[in-house]
C-alpha cells in the first residue's frame, strides 16, 4: 500500500510534492501551488503562487508578508475535505500554534497523514491535536531524543513567578518566539492568575494583536519601549529570543533573563545564551508524546523528518514499526 503512496508523495529539493493533486507541503522555494501546515518561518514562505491553508495560517502569513503572501490563498477550515486532483486533503488540528494544521491526503484507499509540527498537551492558543488513523504518518522529530521530557507548563510557569516574588527589583526578561510561544507563555500567565500588564518587545506586538483579534484574549500588555525604567521593576518583559542577550535587555531594571523553550532542558544551551531562568515550555512533542502519537494513529509506516531522525527510527522500529527517513532540508531546529 505504502509502495504506491511513495509514487506520489516524494520528497524533493523544493519539499515534499504530492504529485496526484500537483501541489507541493511547505515548500521551501515559491512554487506554484502550496499547501502550508502553519505559520512558521520554515513551513510558510513568501512567494507562492496559490496558497491553500486554514484561515488562521493565512492571516499570519499576511500579517507577517503582507502582498507576498501569495498569489491567491485558499482558506479550507479544519475537517473540511476538499478534492485537489486525483487526492482528497483535509487539514485537521496539530496542537503546535493557531492555526497549526496536520495535512491528510486520501487516495485509493490509502491515507497520509502530514503532521508538520504537533504536540500533544493542552495549549490554550490553539485547537488540540487530532488523532487521524493512517496507512503512513509523517512525523517531526525535534525533540526526538529520550532526554527530552517536558516537565508540566504549569511548574514552569511557577518557577517565573516564584522568581519575581523572589526578586521584586528585577525585571524579568523572557525569551519566546514570536508566533505561538509568545501568546501561550502570556495565556499561561493568566490562567496562574497574573493579571499585571505585561511589556513586549517592539517585534511581538503585531503577532499578539492578530491573537486578539482571531479571539485569543491575552490580558492587558504594554509596549516595553518607552516604558520608564521604574514601571518594569518586578514586571514580567517579552522579547525575541535574539534580544534577551542583548544591549536591548540590559537597559531594563537588572533583568532576570529568562527563557520559554524546550532546548532549555540542555543546560549548556541555557548558559550559553546567557538565560538565568530557563523555562522548559515546548511547541513541540516530546519523546514520550512522539511515541504516544505514533501508537495512537496506528500507522504501520512512519516517514521521520526535521530533528534526531535516527533515534525515532530506531526506537520505532523496536516498536515494530517501518519507518524511514525523509531528507527535507530546510527545517531549523531552534524554530520553536
Ligand atoms: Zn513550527
Ligand atoms: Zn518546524
Amino acid at each position: 500500500m505504502s509502495a504506491s503512496l511513495a509514487s506520489w508523495l516524494k520528497p524533493t529539493s523544493k519539499g515534499l510534492y504530492c504529485a496526484l493533486g500537483d501541489f507541493f507541503i511547505d515548500p521551501r522555494w515559491p512554487v506554484a501551488r502550496a499547501v502550508v501546515t502553519h505559520g512558521h518561518g520554515d513551513h510558510a514562505r513568501r512567494g507562492n503562487g496559490h496558497v491553500l491553508a486554514t484561515p488562521e495560517t493565512l492571516a499570519i502569513m499576511r500579517n507577517r508578508f503582507g502582498e507576498e503572501a501569495g498569489g491567491t490563498l485558499q482558506p479550507l477550515a479544519y475537517g473540511e475535505a476538499l478534492r485537489l486532483g486525483e487526492v482528497t486533503v483535509k487539514l485537521v488540528p496539530a496542537g503546535h500554534v493557531l492555526g497549526s494544521a496536520q495535512i491528510v491526503l486520501e487516495h485509493g484507499g490509502c491515507r497520509a497523514v502530514i503532521s508538520g509540527d504537533y504536540k500533544r498537551r493542552a495549549d490554550p492558543t490553539c485547537a488540540p491535536f487530532e488523532v487521524q488513523h493512517c496507512d503512513v504518518f509523517i512525523t517531526e522529530a525535534t525533540f526526538g531524543l529520550p532526554v527530552f521530557r517536558h516537565p508540566p507548563d504549569e511548574q514552569e510557569i511557577a518557577r517565573l513567578l516564584h522568581s519575581l516574588r523572589l526578586f521584586p527589583e528585577r525585571a524579568h526578561v523572557v525569551g519566546v518566539y514570536a508566533l505561538g510561544k509568545c501568546q501561550r507563555v502570556l495565556t499561561l500567565l493568566r490562567r496562574h492568575g497574573y493579571g499585571d500588564p505585561i511589556y513586549l518587545h517592539g517585534a511581538l506586538m503585531p503577532m499578539c494583536r492578530l491573537y486578539e483579534e482571531l479571539g485569543v484574549a491575552l490580558g492587558p500588555l504594554l509596549p516595553a519601549t518607552g516604558a520608564k525604567r521604574g514601571d518594569l521593576q518586578g514586571k514580567i518583559v517579552l522579547a525575541p529570543p535574539m534580544a534577551i542577550s542583548d544591549l536591548w535587555a540590559r537597559r531594563l531594571p537588572d533583568p532576570v533573563i529568562a527563557m520559554a523553550s524546550g532546548w532549555m532542558r540542555v543546560k549548556q544551551r541555557a548558559k550559553a545564551q546567557g538565560v538565568e531562568l530557563p523555562l522548559v515550555i515546548s511547541d513541540h512533542a516530546d519523546w514520550d508524546e512522539l511515541f504516544q502519537t505514533l501508537h495512537d494513529v496506528a500507522a504501520p509506516e512512519i516517514w521521520v523528518t526535521h530533528g534526531a531522525e535516527e533515534a525515532v527510527i530506531r526506537q520505532a522500529s523496536l516498536n515494530g514499526l517501518k519507518a524511514r527517513a525523509l531528507s527535507l532540508k530546510g527545517f531549523e531546529d531552534d524554530a520553536e
